[in-house]
Parts: structure tokens; sequence; C-alpha cells
């Protein structure tokens, strides 16, 4: 009775976590997606919880209090800008939860004689894409919060060195899964520690430019581990889950690297984006030019006869939590007649769909929020762009210059526009460090200051 209550369980929790992916799919059904997710993991947690295997509750409750009240202080003081390093650093949880179940499992299941063999195998799957995803996700962590350098570090032959590690951990999963009791544990724990250094390698040889697409790989990664996982304990939900996790985030992955053009499969084997004939990032070609600054009252004027305006946000306008007041020029200059739309590039910010959160938080309406494939061909028509605290993903360099770390990105080509101005405090680079040869074109003027302060000035001047 208890088994088939459980799985009725498990199975609600698992259409409900497959209605949360539904729900997430578009921003007006996003917050229905994650109440779903919410109950399916309460359901989930729950079930398992009451199950009559379980019979360490003081651990478990002190578990759960312990890991859910530092989880929940994490997410209440992440600013939304350092999303990402916390999303790295949930998933580096993830894989070393994994390794840590895989080899308690493999301690107890020593002293059993039959029917091991595929147990272990489930194990050594588990430990392996576990540890692998532990480090890489370490490191993702360390570099987007700046502690290690985004360069990306190439080891000569590192294709052969990767190639190495997987057949060596393939030749030791071979020798532990044959061996008797826990004579093995020497080769699992060598290929665990291989597995670990190959995360590592991983993840180094990839550059600060490109690292969306690696967290977003890494989250993929968690998935299938926790998949393995349910394979190993016999747990059909967290099969589910992680499997749905995983080609989630292999689809985000596959997704986000066609909107950057870079090659999926340079992703799963590292080093991507940094093939020798790149420049390291902050090399590439100096722009030539003056820049131009546009102020207050000038722009004001312009925007006044202005009939087509694209509003271009990026990381800037989420430091400087511009949004409610980018949505009050919205409707300040539609009330002067304009037609105003934004347009929003894929990695634009620090975490896919950043912009679209933002905006959707301060009511921006849906229909005018255009993906960068929507709004391209227009921007030769727009009278005015607004770049609000955006910078590589506006940068023309990602299109002709081949030494720039971000070249061959598609970018939204705000040039085309009669007029550009970018709001941003300073002269300086974007995420990927390189110059800006937008700064420096003809129809372009620099409105410097924080995006919030220059917004409400203009905002100011054009009441
Ligand atoms: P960028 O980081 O390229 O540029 C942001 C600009 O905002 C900076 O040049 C900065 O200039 C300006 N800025 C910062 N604070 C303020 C402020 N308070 N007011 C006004 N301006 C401000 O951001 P983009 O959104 O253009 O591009 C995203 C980049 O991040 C890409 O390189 C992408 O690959 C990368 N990335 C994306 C992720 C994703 O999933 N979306 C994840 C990780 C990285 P200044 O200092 O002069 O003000």
């Amino acid at each position: 009775m208890e088994f088939v209550l459980l799985s009725v369980a498990y199975l609600v929790a698992s259409i409900l976590f497959i209605l949360s992916l539904r729900g997430l799919s578009s921003q007006s059904t996003a917050r229905r997606g994650n109440l779903y997710g919410m109950i399916g993991m309460a359901v989930a947690v729950g079930a398992t919880a009451t199950a009559s295997a379980i019979d360490q509750y003081p651990l478990m409750i002190g578990a759960l209090v312990v890991g859910g009240g530092v989880g929940a202080l994490m997410a209440a003081r992440v600013a939304m800008t350092a999303m990402p390093e916390l999303v790295a650093l949930l998933h580096s949880f993830v894989g070393a939860a994994a390794v840590l179940v895989g080899w308690s499992l493999y301690l107890d299941a020593a002293g059993h004689a039959g029917g091991r063999t595929i147990l272990l195998i489930e194990i050594a799957v588990d430990v392996v894409i576990g540890a692998i995803t532990f480090t890489g996700s370490v490191v993702a962590f360390l570099k987007l919060k700046g502690k290690l350098s985004g360069k990306p570090l190439l080891l000569p032959g590192r294709h052969g060195l990767n190639l190495a590690a997987v057949l060596s951990i393939v030749a030791l999963t071979v020798i532990y899964v044959q061996a008797e009791g826990t004579d093995g544990a020497w080769a699992m724990g060598l290929a665990t520690a291989i597995a670990g250094a190959l995360g590592v390698h991983l993840v180094v040889a990839i550059g600060g430019a490109d690292m969306p697409v690696v967290v977003s790989m890494l989250n993929s990664y968690s998935g299938w581990t926790a998949a393995a996982a349910g394979f190993m304990l016999h747990n059909n939900l967290l099969i589910v889950t992680g499997a749905l996790v995983g080609s989630s985030g292999a689809i985000l992955s596959y997704i986000m690297c066609k909107a950057m053009n870079r090659s999926i499969w340079n992703v799963i084997f590292g080093g991507f984006g940094a093939e020798p004939k790149q420049a390291a990032p902050g090399q590439a070609a100096q722009p030539e030019g003056e820049i131009q600054e546009i102020d207050v009252e000038s722009l004001a004027e312009e925007l006044r006869d202005a009939k087509e305006v694209v509003i271009v946000p990026g990381y800037g306008m989420a430091v400087a939590r511009a949004q409610h007041a980018v949505h009050q020029l919205t409707d300040s200059l539609r009330g002067h007649g304009a037609r105003v739309r934004f347009g929003i590039h894929p990695v634009a910010g620090r975490l896919p769909g950043h912009m679209n959160v933002l905006l959707a938080e301060a009511d921006v309406p849906y229909d005018i929020v255009l993906e960068m494939d929507e709004i391209n061909d227009d921007l030769g028509d727009t009278d005015v762009v607004l770049v609000i605290g955006a910078n590589d993903i506006v940068n023309p360099g990602a299109l002709d210059d081949e030494s720039s770390p971000i070249y061959g990105m598609p970018v939204l080509e705000v040039w085309h526009a009669r007029r550009t101005v970018m709001f941003k405090r300073s002269r300086s680079a974007g995420y990927a460090g390189v110059d800006n040869p937008l700064f420096y074109k003809d129809n372009n003027r620099m409105f410097f200051g924080d995006a919030k302060d220059s917004v409400s000035a203009l905002l100011a001047a054009l009441a």
C-alpha cells in the first residue's frame, strides 16, 4: 500500500515538474510555472520523508533545517546580478551530493554478493558525473565571481588529456566493478579524483565571455547526475527529475550556443571559443574615431521627434535597478507619439532571461519585448536606439573583428539606426573586456551616468 501511495505521489510530483518547465517557457506563465515547481518539490520531499524506509528522523530534520536555512538565506541575500554565481554554486552541491551518496552506497553494497555489477556501474556513472559537475561548477563559480581569471587556460594537447582522462576512468571502473568487496575502492577513488581534475580542466579552458553556456551545461550535468543517482537508489522520481533537468539544461545550452554562434561539442569537450587564432580578452583591435557625448536636453529634443524607438537593456540596467524608470520612460515616449519596443539579446545581463525577468517585474507589457532575431531587421528603420547599460551585446566587433574574443557572436545591430545613445557610467568595457567600436561611430552619442539617474533625468526633461 505504501509503495502505491509513494508511487502516486512521485507521479504527481513528476507531472508538476513537467508543467513547471512548460510554464517557465513564457514570461506570462512563468509565475505559475514556479508555483507548480514548488508544489511538486513539497510533494516529493513530503512523500519521501514519510516513507517507512526513513528511520533517521533527527538527522534528516537537522539536515533539512540547516540546508534549507542556508539556502533560504543565500537566495534572499543574493543580488539579481550575482544569480549565475549562486546557480553555479548550487550545481556544485548537486555534484558533491552525488559523489557522497555514490560512495556511501558503494561501501554499503560491498558486503553483498550477487547482482552487484549493475549497481556498481550505476554508482560509477553517478560518482564520475557528480565529480565533474562538482569541480567544474566550483571553477565556474570562481570565474564568475572574478576570483579566477576569465582568460581561458589552454594546456598543450588539452583534447588528448581529456581523452586520456576518460579512458583511464573507464579502465578504473572495469577494475573496480570486478574487484571483491571493497578491494576496488582505490580504483574508484582514483576515478573520482581524475573525474574531478577533468571537471576543472574542462571549465578552466573556457573563456569568461562564454561562461553562460558553461553554467547551463553544468546544470544539465547536475540533472544527469541526479538521474544516475535515481537508478542507483531505485528512485523513479529522481530519474524523472534528473532527466528533465538534464535534457532541459542541454536544450538551453544548445539554444545559447546558437545565440552565441559557438559549437556545442566544444562546450562539452572544453576549450571552445578559445582557438589560438583568437586573442585573449582585451586584445581586440583598437577602434578609431572620437567619442561624442549628448546632454539630457538635446536627447529629450531628439526623442520628442522620434517615431520609432528601440530600447536595448543590458547588465548595467540590472546593476542600476533602472527597470521601473525604464518602464516610465517607455510610457512617456509613447505619450509623445513614438512606437517603443525592446530588443533583448539572448545573453544580455548575467543569466538567461535576465532582462525579461526585470522588465516583467517592472510590468513592461510582454508584446513590446522582442528577441534579437525579431527586431534586428527593423533597426535600420529606427529613429533612436537607447542602449541602457548594455555593451558586449551591441558590439559591432563581434561581427567584423576576428581578433575579438566575442567574434562570431550575433549581436543587436543597433548602429544601423539613425541614432544610438549609450547610457553607461564610463568608457569602460563590458563583461568580455573588449573595447566597443560603437562608442566611436558618427551616429552614436554617449550619455554618461548611472542608468537609473540618467533615465530619471531624461524623464524629467521629457515631461
Ligand atoms: P556587459 O557586461 O557587456 O556591459 C554592461 C555595461 O553596463 C558595462 O559596460 C558598464 O559600463 C555598464 N554599467 C554597469 N553598471 C552600470 C550602471 N549602474 N549604470 C549604467 N551602466 C552601467 O553587459 P551586456 O548585457 O551587454 O552583455 C552581457 C555579457 O555578459 C556578455 O558578454 C555575456 O556573454 C556575458 N554573460 C552573460 C550571461 C547570461 O547568461 N546572460 C552569463 C554570464 C556572462 P560602465 O562601467 O561604464 O557603466
